[in-house]
């Protein structure tokens, strides 16, 4: 199973597909980590779960 619109290199997600690098999940909730978002690296995927 792999959502080829949600590309992902986190191997270490249980959801990730890692043959094809993307998420295996319909719909990820994503956030921000600081008061203010600047760049990519002020946000997460809060979907993330260890595999
Ligand atoms: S849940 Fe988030 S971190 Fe995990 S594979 Fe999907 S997009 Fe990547």
């Amino acid at each position: 199973m792999e959502n080829r619109n949600i590309g992902c290199t986190v191997n270490e997600c249980k959801h990730n597909n890692n043959g094809v690098h993307c998420c295996t999940l319909e719909r990820i909730q994503i956030k921000c980590h600081t008061p203010r978002a600047e760049s990519p690296e002020c946000t997460d995927c809060a979907s993330f779960t260890r595999r």
